[in-house]
């Protein structure tokens, strides 16, 4: 093999490629060749994009909707992004300070190139969605985990966060409902955050990409509604990849205080320019038009919700937090590690992740992916016929275990 004769960037050796998609690749490769896998890793809606958003697509690109546009987003998408912040929620936001970027993620990465120094700071609520720690350290941050608990499902205690703010924290990511764990941060928890973040004048990333997929009726309590003061430090991230099934046309968004969106405006101008034409014109269709898709998507998770969560806790050792929103359980497998199945033993989450993947044919996430080695986590936007097939064989795969 020929020797790299070029040194690649530090940067790129600090982070791992993002696992989700990795094992999605990995289980779309073998199913491609033929294997029998049950497909739960990625995260991502099973339906079709709504059919009105698809024909603005293509209208977009039949009315020759091919060029570049303005750098943070044509001006009747930032429109509507206002219009929805303020029927959803009641929040005023003007179109400069709206972001559209491609897709959640790249909003994301924008937020950290614009805010960080080197050694800057930034508190992640662990379990973490894996790519808020890449995206802090590819900007010259720090992610420092902040432990969340199981046993109080998962919300931030606030003695815990006040234990990992230090003299150099500079954002804190709030993501709720949570991928991976499905819960809701209670209003105890943000307002603690609020208070901190007001003292200490820290960004606070509210990653809302879940919103509209919740259980239960309730309005989820936001931190903007919880202190409305924090509305000047906080930027709202969000997208239509979830709630419209538009994963592939990758549009995103941000709200926020103007001047930080400038900046981000200054960075998307000289990476990506903007996001695709058309695809911002589906995404109009799909924010200005019906609103009912999320609901009805969320009806049928609710039911594969139910089961995978009750066929989980029936399994001896297991257990499994409800999940109040997203699209993902996020068991606890951590009484069968150590056990050992023909000679290979079981010794945290990505062997166990392996184990199912080799033994039941089924792909899941490995939840040290997630800064949490007692967990996998199963997505469960894919058919109950899937989830009835991949439950067995998980119990199966558990009960071979010695
Ligand atoms: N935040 C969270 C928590 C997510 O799970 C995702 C899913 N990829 C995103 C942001 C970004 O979504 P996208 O880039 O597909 O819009
Ligand atoms: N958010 C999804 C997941 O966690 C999509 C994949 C990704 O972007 O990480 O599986």
């Amino acid at each position: 093999m020929a020797h790299d004769k070029i040194t690649l960037a530090d940067r790129v050796l600090q982070v791992p490629p993002s696992p989700t998609l990795a094992v999605n690749a990995k289980a779309k490769a073998l199913k491609a060749a033929g294997a029998d896998i049950l497909n739960f890793s990625v995260g991502e809606p099973d339906f079709d994009t709504p059919a009105h958003v698809c024909e603005a697509g293509k209208k977009a690109i039949d009315e020759g909707h091919t060029r570049y546009t303005a750098v943070p987003g044509i001006p009747e998408l930032r429109e509507a992004v206002c219009n929805r912040f303020r029927e959803d929620h009641g929040w005023e936001y003007a179109p400069e300070q709206i972001q559209v970027c491609c897709g959640g993620k790249h909003g994301l990465y924008n937020i950290f190139q614009a805010i960080l120094n080197p050694g800057d700071e930034v508190l992640v609520p662990a379990p973490y969605w894996v790519s808020y720690p890449p995206m802090v350290q590819l900007a010259g941050g720090v992610p420092v985990e902040v432990p969340l608990d199981e046993q109080m499902d998962f919300d931030l205690n606030p003695e815990t966060l006040a234990g990992h703010a230090t003299g150099r924290t500079r954002a804190i990511f709030l993501n709720s409902p949570s991928n991976p764990t499905g819960s809701v941060f209670s209003e105890r928890a943000l307002r603690a955050v609020a208070e901190m973040a007001l003292e200490h004048n820290w960004l606070i990333v509210s990653d809302d990409i879940y919103e509209t997929i919740t259980y239960g009726g309730d309005r989820l309590p936001h931190i903007l509604d919880v202190e409305p003061a924090v509305k000047d430090q906080t930027i709202v991230l969000n997208g239509v990849s979830k709630s419209f099934a538009m994963t592939g046309w990758r549009i995103g968004y941000s709200a926020g205080p103007e001047y930080i969106i400038k900046a981000m405006n200054k960075i998307q101008s000289q990476s990506t320019s903007n996001p695709c034409a058309p695809s911002q014109y589906a995404a109009l269709a799909a924010l200005t038009g019906p609103q009912d898709f999320p609901g009805m998507m969320r009806d049928a998770f609710v039911e594969r919700r139910d089961f995978f969560v009750r066929d989980l806790e029936s399994i001896e050792g297991v257990t499994c937090v409800n999940p109040r929103g997203a699209f993902y359980v996020f068991p606890n497998f951590s009484a069968y590690y150590g056990r050992s199945f023909g000679g290979r033993k079981i010794e945290g989450s990505v062997a166990m992740a392996d184990y199912f993947l080799d033994e039941a044919r089924v792909a899941s996430v490995p939840g040290a992916a997630f800064g949490a080695d007692d967990f996998v986590r199963f997505s469960f936007a894919t058919s109950m016929e899937v989830i009835r097939e991949g439950m067995e064989r998980i119990k199966a795969a558990l009960a071979a275990l010695e």
